[in-house]
């Protein structure tokens, strides 16, 4: 049995597909985009995280970000809103990080949800191996596809990743019957200009497409984790 390792477990999320949620968001992501907002979710190792406890203050205290779960355990706790989950048409979402970078342990515990008829959502990047994501994202009711930049060297520039993988994936869904949404996080400065607005409802070629907007405050936890925020150094 394989465990699976998250850092935030939300309940009664809205915004994370259809009706009442639990969104789950697995620790480890193989992109480093210059604007997350969740840095803690980017490294697969379980990180301390510093958080002062009051402002003007130098009191703080340490917390742990990530935890192991076994798949049965997992399921147990997600169960706990099942009957909330299924009066609202909800279901549980999994995000991160990148949850499809715990993809054998996603195979374990998307069935243990499936057979109590838990409607399972995922957003993802989209930045991993084509069997991976065909492998999980078959399985799903719904997926959130990210789309972040649609030129290769500017993707590379600001993700660190190689837009080809997330493209033959995101031609794969296309196709799949799987219900998608296109989902575009607007940076300032990186992809919320008209022209690449054009490009990417283009690109989209009349699938739903959703256009998120910047989170000012994204760079208010990496002081936590001891790092920069890379936008202020390569914008
Ligand atoms: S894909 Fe998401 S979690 Fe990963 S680095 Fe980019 S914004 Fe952060």
């Amino acid at each position: 049995m394989k465990s699976g390792r998250v850092f935030e477990i939300r309940e009664f999320t809205l915004h994370d597909g259809p009706g009442v949620r639990t969104t789950v968001f697995f620790k480890g992501c193989p992109l480093r985009c210059a604007w997350c907002h969740n840095p803690e979710g980017q490294s697969f190792e379980i990180e301390t995280i510093h958080v002062k406890t009051s402002v003007g203050s130098r009191v703080s205290r340490d917390r742990i970000v990530g935890q192991d779960w076994t798949a049965d355990a997992l399921a147990t706790e997600l169960l706990r809103n099942a009957d909330i989950m299924a009066q609202s048409g909800g279901g549980v979402t999994f995000s991160g990080g990148e949850p499809l970078a715990q993809a054998e342990f996603l195979l374990e515990l998307m069935p243990l949800l499936k057979e109590k008829e838990v409607h399972l959502a995922i957003e993802t990047g989209g930045h991993v191996p084509h069997e991976t994501y065909r492998r999980v994202v078959s399985r799903m009711d719904f997926v959130y596809q990210d789309l972040k930049l649609l030129d290769a060297a500017a993707f590379k520039r600001w993700t660190g990743g190689d837009l080809d993988i997330v493209l033959e994936n995101v031609s794969w869904l296309r196709g799949s019957g799987v219900p998608f949404v296109f989902r575009v996080p607007c940076i300032p400065g990186v992809n919320d200009d008209a022209a690449s607005r054009a490009a990417f409802d283009a690109f989209a070629d009349g699938a739903r497409i959703e256009y998120l907007p910047y989170n000012a405050a994204a760079g208010a936890k990496y002081p936590m984790l001891g790092r920069i925020f890379p936008m202020a150094t390569l914008g």
